[in-house]
């Protein structure tokens, strides 16, 4: 098998003969680390970079830029339960352009006003353009969703609509640009991807969720993710995917799914529930008006780690693994 970023990190940056600092209570493997605050409060702490060519294309408006390097760091906190607080810019660019400068900064400090979040520090070097950025954020103490408590038997959630962000991409990537509401529809949701940050802090606060994880590289690898560190197996029901209708006219219902499954940069939420706790989790989203779809149920991990059924009955399809840098 080839072998990936999970495989360079597990063997060179998983510190599993170093004994831990007490107060780093979630390291490695999660999509933050966590480490006690103070005596009521934990702080989630996540980094993501993106590189010009990898994360985004040469042509990306700088405001569009800003954003989402922005967004996907919160998506991570939110995956945790975490408020936004704090955040970190590391900026490599190839040449001084202040009109560019001057767009990428006003986005920046846009979405940062909206989320109550402060920049306070970072680092400007020159070279190829890329954003890396550090978001940190605060969490009440043992209020933390992480990927490895998911139970058998737990219900699997997802929020919004999954494989429009791949979909926007596909359009991008043709160099075209969209030419009705349903490609502009699209295009924006790989660009303005909303991070789920007050559902996170909700799924959190209620404390209904076992697990969750954020959906960065498609629901196969990132829900992959989750069945790894809880060690179990899941099905999932292909006819509940929630699909929007602007990607199912552009794309057929097909092409949709493959897209809902194995497409990137979605930034939804996928969380599993005990069923004990379904009905009020439900009412609790229903209360924030935040979409959800149950999409299947954790089960003892088996020969395939997902199964996939339609209308009740397993059926075999083939799913691409998700974004690896390496492979
Ligand atoms: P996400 O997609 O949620 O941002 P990643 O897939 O990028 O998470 O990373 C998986 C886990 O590995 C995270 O806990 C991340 O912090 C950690 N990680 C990634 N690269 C490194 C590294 N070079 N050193 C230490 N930890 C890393
Ligand atoms: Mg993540």
């Amino acid at each position: 098998m080839t072998e990936g970023e999970f495989d360079i990190i597990q063997r060179y940056f998983t510190a599993s003969k170093r004994v831990p600092r007490k107060d780093v209570l979630l390291s490695v493997g999660d999509d933050c680390a966590v480490t006690e605050l103070n005596p009521n409060q934990h702080l989630a702490i996540t980094t993501d970079t993106m590189v010009e060519n990898v994360h985004f294309l040469p042509n990306i408006r700088p405001a569009d830029l800003a954003y989402k390097a922005v967004a996907c760091n919160l998506s991570d906190l939110a995956a945790m339960g975490a408020e936004p607080a704090w955040i970190s810019l590391a900026l490599t660019l190839p040449k001084i352009d202040h009109d560019w400068l001057a767009e990428f900064s006003e986005s920046f400090f846009d979405i940062l006003d909206h989320y109550n979040v402060d920049l306070i520090g970072g680092d400007t070097t020159k070279g190829p353009l890329s954003v890396t950025i550090t978001a940190q954020g605060i969490m009440a103490k043992n209020k933390c969703l992480c990927r490895h408590h998911a139970k058998v038997g737990d219900w699997i959630y997802v929020s919004g609509t999954l494989g429009d962000s791949a979909a926007g991409l596909s359009f991008l990537l043709q160099g075209k640009s969209a030419v009705n509401s349903a490609q502009e529809y699209l295009i924006r949701r790989h660009l303005h991807p909303t991070p789920r940050v007050l559902l996170g802090m909700e799924l959190a606060m209620t404390g209904f969720v076992n697990a969750a994880v954020d959906i960065s590289d498609g629901l196969v690898a990132d829900l992959g993710h989750i069945l790894t560190r809880s060690q179990c197996g899941a099905v999932i029901e292909l006819d509940k995917l929630p699909l929007s209708p602007q990607l199912i006219d552009e794309f057929g219902a097909e092409q949709a799914e493959q897209f809902a499954l194995s497409g990137g940069e979605d930034y939804e939420l996928c969380f599993t529930v005990p069923d004990s706790h379904k009905a009020k989790l439900e009412k609790a989203l229903a209360h924030l008006g935040i979409s959800y779809t149950c999409v299947g149920q954790i089960r003892h991990a088996g020969k395939k780690r997902i199964q996939f059924q339609r209308n009740g009955q397993p059926v075999e399809i083939v799913t691409h693994g998700g974004f690896d840098h390496f492979k």
